[in-house]
């Protein structure tokens, strides 16, 4: 069986080397030439013997998931949608801003949390994606966009696991793609700005503070398990409270001083003075008085299913008060890219079940898409500037 490398960290590439009967070193070469330099092709490898290169290409292969389409919105973002086969494909989103390019990863095709507001938990759960899947997204969009900027250094600085699915529910796979994301010989991130977004899962919290803590975000949506049971149905098995305490476990381990917590904003909800101050109780029942806690509240973007609408800008200036004037930062998440509908929770938004992917996906392929290597450079420098 032909393997794909870009299935394996660093440990597992030497390994597989090994069985090929090669140094283990030749691994750091081969992934430096994947992951730094972009390379699919063991023939450009041009400082591998020549026998082990032809080794490699009868038994390897680099290969991330096929782009089904991309999409440019005005700001400045892009979407891609990666066939991950049977009828299922998954999205990435690459948001630019002045000191940092930000790539949004996901985990999973479909998700089975199901969360109320958010149109990937509509969709339902398809299967969880391998490590090439998901580090594919990054070795794509990066070497995608060195190549249209022409730029030899890196453009994406920060990883946030926010995109379809829930990362710890996929966890082996998820952390073998953050020690690639982190390794030296390959991206290099540091763990400051790599994030970890999870709706809940507490054992595997404690799990991934012992094997790769990187920045945590917890989406939390609601300041009472009665309301998020409603919002987040996986508060039914792990409730707020053990919440709470794996966070601040987590912290002990965590690259940074503070846990992000997202609340989506939803009129009516979960939006109130009241639903402001209870969040101010519950933080500070935490956490012995420090400020252990940031929170992001997200304009919701409404879609049919949900039933649920975005709060009123003053709705979300007066919660904000609230969380600072207690002395919490707070921060109002910026909307990008909802003309391509990849702002948060849009993902797969015009996807809602698996047959409709299924049958875009077909209808893609039979039109073939465009080579994306065939887009205009200059298009796309410009308008990511
Ligand atoms: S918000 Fe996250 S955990 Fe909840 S359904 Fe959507 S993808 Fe899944």
């Amino acid at each position: 069986m032909t393997a794909n490398l870009l299935d394996y960290d660093l440990e597992g590439l030497a390994a597989f080397c090994e069985q090929l009967g090669e140094k283990r070193f030749r691994a750091t070469q081969l992934f430096r030439w994947i992951h730094q330099r972009g390379a699919a092709r063991f023939s450009d490898m041009s400082d591998l013997a020549r026998s082990l290169r032809e080794k490699l290409a009868g038994c390897a292969e680099v290969v991330a998931p096929p782009v089904l389409s991309q999409h440019l919105s005005g700001d400045g973002t892009i979407k891609w949608l990666f066939d991950v086969g049977d009828g299922n494909a998954v999205e990435a989103v690459f948001i630019p801003e002045d000191d940092r390019g930000t790539l949004c990863v996901s985990s999973q095709a479909g998700c089975a949390v199901g969360c109320r507001f958010c149109s990937t938990g509509h969709q339902g759960f398809s299967r969880n994606l391998r490590v090439s899947e998901i580090i594919g997204q990054l070795w794509f969009a990066e070497h995608f966009l060195r190549r249209h900027l022409a730029r030899s250094d890196r453009v994406i600085s920060n990883v946030v696991m926010m995109g379809m699915g829930e990362p710890l529910q996929n966890y082996q796979p998820l952390v073998q793609s953050l020690r690639v994301m982190l390794d030296d010989h390959a991206y290099g991130l540091s763990r400051r700005r790599v994030t970890v977004s999870t709706s809940g899962v507490v054992p595997k919290i404690d799990r991934l503070a012992l094997d790769c803590p990187v920045a945590l975000a917890v989406s939390l949506h609601a300041p009472n398990d009665m309301l998020r049971d409603n919002l987040v149905p996986l508060n039914r098995t792990y409730p707020l409270q053990e919440l709470l305490a794996a966070c601040q476990r987590y912290l002990v381990h965590a690259p940074r001083d503070f846990i992000t917590f997202e609340y989506c904003m939803l009129d009516g909800v979960n939006d109130t003075a009241e639903h402001a101050a209870a969040l101010v109780a519950l933080v500070q029942a935490h956490g012995g008085g420090r400020t252990w806690c940031k929170f992001n509240l997200i304009p919701f973007n409404p879609f049919p299913a949900s039933g649920l609408l975005r709060s009123s800008a003053s709705a979300v200036v007066a919660f904000a008060r609230v969380l600072t004037d207690a002395g919490i930062v707070t921060t109002v998440r910026k909307t990008r890219g909802d003309d391509i509908d990849a702002a948060c929770g849009q993902l797969a938004g015009d996807v809602m079940d698996r047959t409709a992917v299924g049958k875009r996906i077909a209808k893609q392929r039979s039109i073939s898409i465009t080579p994306l290597r065939t887009v205009p450079g200059a298009h796309l420098t410009g308008d990511l500037k």
